[in-house]
């Protein structure tokens, strides 16, 4: 056993470098090479790495407490951070439940979303409506939900059958239509599995503003957002926004749903909450869900022992006063057109991106062996992985988005940097990727 580690990595028997340190939009490895952190890790560090303020906070709370049972205390951290979430929640999302994970806040949202409609003695509205294309988190209620179909394939026997409806995805579009004359059918869609399974067993619609790690960065067209609110406020099905990797900036305003002025009823958060300084994630509640469970059972069914604990409270609260001071959002809304540019540059000069989408800062390329016909890469060609690869070689890194609607399409990688990036490292990380694009060509 000498010499072999001990840690499971992702890709057993693969190496990796050791990371040293991080600054900025750099990572450093313990041999000295650099990496531009053109994914935020995994669309996590939007603040970069290294920030001086995050790290006194870090050690300020420490030296205070860390850890207390939240049934037993409260915690000033915590309070703080739900008081400022909830003033930049949209609509009513006025409460808020602490995890440790993207993963977790949206088995909360899941539990909580049902519980409501049990709370208003209506049980049986207990079903939930997902995309097909669409990933939650991987733990089995979240991967129940998701139509990530790399990350479910194995775990069949453990995951709950659910409904699922087609993904806006006008660029291979399910009904091999086109918008604006398709009238929307991926909404309309929704509307037909409401009626099928019954208005009366459908407790929530659960979506991904902008589709990441199944699609790379797919973005509705305009009016799809409120269409799905009309029908889901026909049908008394609430709205679960998962903004994980969508919240704090990413788009360019502070949640994605703000785009399309669409309010959910219960919103998961985890990702650049902290901005990758430490594990938290939340769950956000309309106050109308909150009220309707404090005049009934008044608990809430769910909850880990580190919920809501002083130590990632503060971290995270120190993250959002960084945001609130530097407005990072302000500068992916800025950087957008410039992006956009460089990577329609980028498809123009290589068949082998057959689509750019994104907003703010979260841009997907879609890679196709052929742009006229928009045909996906066999599987067995991992065209993703060798081009993330080869950008990690040239000292980039971007992030995978695999296993779509049925495992082989949707091949696609996304290019989301720290929110504080500027104008002049976004030419190198053009320049970088477009020299990768080049060679897998
Ligand atoms: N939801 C979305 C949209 C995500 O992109 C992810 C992670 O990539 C998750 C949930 C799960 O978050 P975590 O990996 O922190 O559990």
């Amino acid at each position: 056993m000498a010499n072999k580690s001990h840690l499971i990595k992702p890709l057993l028997g693969a190496t990796y470098p050791e990371v040293a340190y991080g600054k900025g939009i750099y990572l450093y490895d313990s041999d000295g090479n650099r990496y531009l952190d053109g994914a935020s890790g995994a669309v996590t560090a939007n603040i970069g790495h290294g920030v001086t303020e995050i790290i006194q906070a870090m050690k300020e709370q420490a030296e205070k407490i860390s850890f207390v049972y939240r049934s037993q205390f409260t915690n000033r951290p915590a309070e703080e951070l739900a008081e400022k979430l909830a003033q930049i929640a949209p609509g009513d999302l006025d409460y808020v439940f602490f995890v440790n994970s993207g993963s977790e806040a949206m088995e909360t949202a899941l539990k909580i979303a049902i519980q409501y409609w049990q709370e208003i003695g209506k049980p049986q509205k207990n079903r939930v409506i997902s995309r097909w294309t669409s990933y939650h988190g991987i733990t089995l209620g979240a991967l129940s939900m998701s139509g990530h179909v790399l990350r479910r394939n194995r775990f069949s026997s453990l995951l709950a059958d659910y409904p699922a409806v087609s993904p806006p995805y006008c660029y291979q579009c399910p009904f091999y239509e086109t918008y604006p004359s398709c009238g929307m059918k991926c909404a309309n869609e929704l509307e037909t599995a409401i009626q099928r399974i019954g208005p009366e067993n459908v407790a929530a619609f659960i979506f991904e503003p902008i589709i990441g790690a199944a699609g790379g960065a797919i973005v509705p067209p305009e009016p799809y957002y409120a269409k799905i609110k009309e029908i889901c406020d026909r049908y008394d099905v609430l709205l679960i926004a998962d903004e994980v990797m969508t919240g704090f900036g990413r788009t360019g305003k502070n949640f994605a749903m703000e785009h399309w002025n669409v309010e959910p009823d219960i919103m998961a958060l985890g990702k650049g909450l902290s901005g990758g300084y430490t594990p938290i994630g939340a769950t956000m509640v309309s106050a109308r869900i909150i009220d309707t469970i404090e005049r009934g059972s008044k608990v809430i069914m769910s909850g880990h022992t580190l919920s809501g604990n002083p130590q990632s409270a503060a971290v995270a609260l120190a993250v959002l006063d960084y945001m609130n001071l530097h407005q990072p959002g302000e500068n992916a809304a800025n950087l957008e057109s410039f992006v956009e540019h460089e990577l329609r540059t980028i498809a123009s000069h290589y068949p082998v991106v057959g689509d750019i989408r994104g907003k703010g800062l979260l841009w997907g390329l879609e890679l196709v062996t052929n742009p006229e016909t928009k045909e996906s890469f066999p599987i067995h060609t991992f065209v993703t992985e060798r081009t993330v690869k080869k950008c990690f070689e040239k000292g980039l890194i971007v992030y995978p988005a695999v296993g779509g609607i049925n495992g082989t399409s949707g091949d696609a990688i996304i290019i989301a940097p720290p929110l504080t990036i500027s104008k002049e490292e976004m030419k190198m990380l053009m320049k970088i990727l477009e020299e990768a694009i080049a060679e897998i060509s």
